[in-house]
């Protein structure tokens, strides 16, 4: 089944949206596989951003990711990358639509609350980073109530 990586950024958990964006994905009926509350260093948020390291914003950015404690998780569902992303909502949050993530609680592109990966490849990459320990092999007991 697909695996997707999210993480609740240093302003989701700041501002007390780790509960409501967990709701999110349980309620729609993705499974929590893996779930860490840590600290980030400089070295580490480089690498997973290291596809941006060219990019203006890239130095602000890890400074926000290692400014404090962020939700590190992986979802498994059918289609949970492309789902978790529009769950998640654009990444400008002034383009995002209400009724997402960074459209419900973000304003700003640099705080926009939450990641997720945009890709199945990536997503891969990501939890192999986040999770090399491996993540939790379990089934819902509500599967056939989810999955036809
Ligand atoms: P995402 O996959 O939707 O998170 O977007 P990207 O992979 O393109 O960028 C990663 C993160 O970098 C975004 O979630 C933003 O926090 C940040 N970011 C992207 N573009 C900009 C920008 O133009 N300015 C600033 N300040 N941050 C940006
Ligand atoms: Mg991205």
């Amino acid at each position: 089944m697909e695996q997707t990586f999210i993480m609740i950024k240093p302003d989701g958990v700041q501002r007390g949206l780790v509960g409501e964006i967990i709701g999110r994905f349980e309620k729609k009926g993705f499974s929590l596989k893996g779930l860490k509350f840590i600290t980030v260093d400089r070295a580490f948020a480089e690498k997973h951003y290291a596809d941006l390291s060219a990019k203006p914003f890239f130095s602000g950015l890890v400074d926000y990711i290692i400014s404090g404690p962020v939700v590190a998780m992986v979802w498994e569902g059918k289609g949970v990358v492309t789902t978790g992303r529009k769950i998640i909502g654009a990444t400008n949050p002034l383009e995002s639509a209400p009724g997402t993530i960074r459209g419900d609680y973000a304003i700003d592109i640099g705080r926009n609350v939450i990641h997720g990966s945009d890709a199945v490849e990536s997503a891969r990459k990501e939890i192999a980073l986040w999770f090399p320990e491996g993540v939790a092999e379990w089934q819902s007991s509500l599967h056939s109530w989810i999955y036809e």
